[in-house]
């Protein structure tokens, strides 16, 4: 059984608007603003420690507002092992691993937020 919500068709990534767009295999489509995406880096170091690390972005990540730099340029996204994305910033941090479930799940559109 392919689960088709956290299946990802298509990824692209757009620097001058600052926003990677996902087309997910139900149809719906996740923009997220690169400020989002580095505040809601999954990687032990950002979370403060492997016993923080979750399967599912912290409610507080959607609050935050990273300024413009190298920190929150991406530079390259990558696929790894078909479950996910690992993504490269330009300040060289690329210890990040998004899985297709918290990717899902940090889709900040307003039918996404009010699920929750
Ligand atoms: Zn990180
Ligand atoms: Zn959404």
């Amino acid at each position: 059984m392919i689960n088709q919500r956290e299946t990802a068709l298509q990824i692209e990534a757009s620097k001058s608007k600052r926003v990677v767009e996902v087309k997910w295999g139900d149809g719906h489509v996740s923009r997220y603003g690169f400020s989002l995406l580095r505040a809601a880096c999954p990687c032990a170091g950002c979370r403060g420690g492997h016993e923080n690390m979750r399967s599912e972005p912290d409610e507080d990540i959607f609050l935050v507002e990273l300024g413009e730099s190298d920190a929150t340029m991406l530079a390259q996204i990558e696929a790894v092992g078909g479950y996910g994305i690992r993504l490269t910033w330009q300040d060289g941090h690329s210890d990040g691993i998004f899985t297709w479930h918290y990717l899902r799940e940090l889709c900040s559109c307003a039918e996404c937020r009010d699920e929750k």
